[in-house]
């Protein structure tokens, strides 16, 4: 069994398996960030960085000509998808804001989306899953008891986000996706997003609804959108200097935006799956990734991570149980049942068939077929 170690820089630790440690005791992890920050556009000086800033916002209008609609954002709610909304208004761009309702919107994260449009005259294209399909895929993944059960909603909201591209023909998708807060990802904390394989793989074990007609986004129909529709996803916050303090203060001043008081407010699943699931069943505490990232950029000190860790992720006993009893109202499942499936043995994508494991066979498959031909011939010959 390995040691427990924590970085020397960043707060990474052993509670991801595949974290490494070079001789000074610093990590994988805050190493390639590090590397990964002086790439542009993220690492372009402020005047280079305008200029690429300013070609990306020309290319976009140029493409988009014509059209009611230049670029396609997402729209959750949350600070980051808020300011970029704001800045695409402020560069003259003319976007069309998807939002995915995956019926797990709190209140204020409601008022906030509907604060946002009102006051940006945004245009909303909600899109919202079936319900019974959506559950029966969530609750799938739990009781498959691997760490990946936000696979349904993120990957739901890029296949809204790529399928309205196409709808109307739009050439960018601009995401608030961000190296400044998410440059630290662990893989065994959470992976296969788009791997088809590994998601239709799980509901059919695992789901009571014989097939899904929702649209499972698959890596492959990401290659294909970007080679024969020519659609771009930019991770647009790294064309600026993204602060997410200051970006708060600015959303709260001009779009009436509420702080969610708390890291995801604006979900409950999230907040009950990232916050007491994760770390209770599996040991993984996704704030090390994500204070680790904010370490890497500069945006936070260590030892302020340090303390922020020390914080419990819900404040009381009572939080956890009023979330958890909501969580089954809503899956209609009894606590035992949700017991139960907080009890079950930890699983990973490995565990289950997922696309390498296809290409594996894939490869595989023709050199075992003429390996027992061979070996047959042989034995025929002798
Ligand atoms: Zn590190």
């Amino acid at each position: 069994m390995k040691l427990y170690q924590v970085c020397n820089r960043c707060v990474m630790d052993t509670t991801d398996p595949d974290i490494t440690f070079d001789e000074n005791g610093y990590c994988n992890h805050c190493t390639n960030a590090i590397e990964r920050l002086k790439q542009p556009p993220y690492g372009l000086s402020p005047q280079e960085k305008e200029k690429t800033l300013h070609q990306l916002i020309e290319n976009v209008k140029v493409a988009g000509k014509g059209k009611q609609y230049d670029c396609v954002i997402g729209l959750s709610g949350g600070v980051d998808s808020t300011y970029l909304a704001y800045l695409v208004k402020q560069w003259g761009l003319h976007p069309l804001a998807v939002h995915l309702d995956n019926h797990w919107n709190s209140e204020i994260a409601e008022q906030n989306i509907s604060n946002i449009c009102k006051n940006l005259g945004l245009k909303e294209k909600r899109v919202a899953v079936n319900w019974e399909e959506f559950k029966d895929l969530q609750l799938a993944f739990l009781r498959a008891s691997t760490p990946d059960s936000e696979i349904p909603s993120d990957n739901g909201i890029f296949t809204a986000l790529w399928d309205i591209a196409k709808e109307y023909k739009i050439k960018y998708i601009l995401s608030g996706s961000n190296l400044s807060s998410e440059s630290i990802i662990a893989r065994a904390w959470s992976q296969g997003h788009y791997d088809k394989t590994y998601i239709t793989a799980i509901h059919k074990q695992f789901g009571k609804m014989k097939k899904l007609s929702l649209h499972i986004l698959s890596n492959e129909e990401i290659r294909f959108n970007r080679i024969f529709f020519g659609i771009k996803l930019i991770s647009t916050l790294d064309f600026v200097t993204y602060d997410k303090e200051q970006a708060k203060a600015i959303i709260e001043r001009e779009l009436d935006w509420k702080n969610y008081g708390r890291k995801h407010g604006e979900s409950t699943y999230t907040r009950i799956f990232q916050e007491y699931i994760l770390p209770t069943k599996f040991g993984f505490d996704k704030r090390k990734a994500h204070f680790s990232s904010l370490i890497a950029a500069g945006q936070m000190t260590r030892d302020e991570a340090i303390k922020c860790l020390s914080e419990p992720l819900y404040s009381d006993e009572q939080s956890v149980q009023k979330d958890i009893v909501d969580l089954c109202n809503k899956f209609e499942i009894t606590q035992t049942e949700f017991e139960e499936i907080m009890a079950l043995p930890v699983k990973s994508i490995n565990d289950y068939p997922n696309d390498s494991k296809l290409l594996r066979n894939k490869l595989l498959n023709p050199i075992r077929l003429i390996k027992r031909k061979l070996t047959h011939l042989l034995k025929r010959k002798r």
